[in-house]
């Protein structure tokens, strides 16, 4: 091979430099995100990535997978074979086993606010079923009876005894399976996603330019896909636990699906919706509900002492953040007001 002179040199060096910045602008034109839809838990769950069509649907499956394990309803459950055990020490997976102590733990953080022992109560209401209504005092106050969460006990050999309670994880599993789908991209190497599951969102990195995810958070008077206010997220799951996400009327009454333990009634304090922004999903799914309980003054002062990021709107469109929400958040709609407490 010949010897190059200088001059050649760097025209080559020059021209290879130019075929990979072509390379990247088309690369960067080439960089589409890919979108899939399934409805699981309940609910639609969508994936947003940059990579393949399968490996969106790998992470939709790890979903489904989840919720056949997770689901109360699903005959084939764990959950569904546990809370047909009459109390007994019964065996789970270890995964469920882990899940189950996790929740117990977040659940005695909020004083059973969050109660993941409510299933009777739960039941009664039917919200969302063919039996949906509001209960006879007596049927209610024997259901209450039974939603005493100490009774979990976790046993040896990932035996779990649910005591006299049937367990409901309806509040939790959409922000646990969050964080399986960030296992799950790890996985895969897909660096840039954003997953939805109802009104569990994780946004994943930032896009390919750069900028961070922007997601919207519900406007709890309109349809789903209309939104309040705007936050920016990177690496980092947001939930909303909002009245109207399920409920019925029964007159002019609206009951809907997040109870208060200590009543057994539908947490009427004057809030329409609760968000919390964290880097674990189960934190944000369990802390959104269980603060959406306590309601405004209560929730807003166990937010602020630990920790936690968290939006709460109440009827009149009245907004109230805590500190940790930071900058990142937006008002798009301008019948809402940021309010100090
Ligand atoms: P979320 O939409 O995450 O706020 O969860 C609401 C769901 O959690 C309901 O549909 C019930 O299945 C369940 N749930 C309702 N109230 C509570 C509560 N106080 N603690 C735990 N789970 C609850
Ligand atoms: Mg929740």
């Amino acid at each position: 091979m010949k010897n190059l002179t200088k001059k050649e040199t760097i025209h080559i060096i020059f021209l290879a430099a130019a075929f990979i910045c072509a390379a990247l602008l088309l690369g960067g034109c080439a960089a589409k995100a890919v979108t899939e839809e399934a409805s699981v838990m309940n609910t639609i769950m969508r994936v947003s990535l940059y990579g393949t069509e399968d490996q969106a649907l790998d992470v939709i499956d790890v979903v489904k997978e989840a919720d056949d394990k997770f689901s109360k309803t699903a005959a084939a459950s764990e959950i569904f074979a546990l809370n047909h055990s009459m109390g007994t020490q019964h065996a789970v997976s270890e995964e469920t086993y882990n899940l189950i102590e996790n929740i117990v733990e977040i659940a005695d953080k909020t004083h059973g606010a969050y109660n993941p022992a409510l299933g009777t109560v739960i039941d009664l209401w039917g919200i969302g079923t063919e039996h949906q209504g509001v209960p006879g005092e007596t049927s209610l106050s024997s259901a209450l009876n039974k939603t005493d969460y100490k009774q979990i006990v976790l046993g040896e050999n990932n035996t779990v005894s649910l005591g006299n309670t049937l367990i409901d994880l309806g509040g939790a599993v959409k922000g646990y399976a969050l964080d399986l789908t960030r296992s799950e991209l790890n996985a895969l190497g897909v660096d840039s996603a954003v997953v939805s599951i109802g009104g569990s969102i994780y946004a994943r990195g930032t896009k390919p330019d750069g900028a961070k995810y922007k997601v919207g958070i519900r406007d709890p008077y309109r349809e789903s896909q209309d939104y309040f206010a705007t936050i920016e997220l990177e690496d980092a799951c947001v939930s909303t636990s909002g009245t109207y996400e399920r409920g019925f009327y029964a007159g002019d009454d609206y009951y809907h699906h997040i109870f208060d333990p200590k009543t057994g009634y539908p947490a009427d304090n004057g809030l329409v919706s609760v968000t919390v922004i964290d880097p674990n999903g189960l934190n944000t799914d369990i802390y959104s509900t269980a603060l959406f309980v306590m309601g405004l003054n209560e929730g807003f002062e166990f937010a602020e002492q630990n920790g936690i990021a968290a939006v709460f709107v109440t009827y009149d469109k009245k907004v109230y953040l805590t500190k940790d929400v930071g900058y990142a958040f937006t008002i798009t709609d301008d019948e809402y007001e940021i309010q100090d407490l």
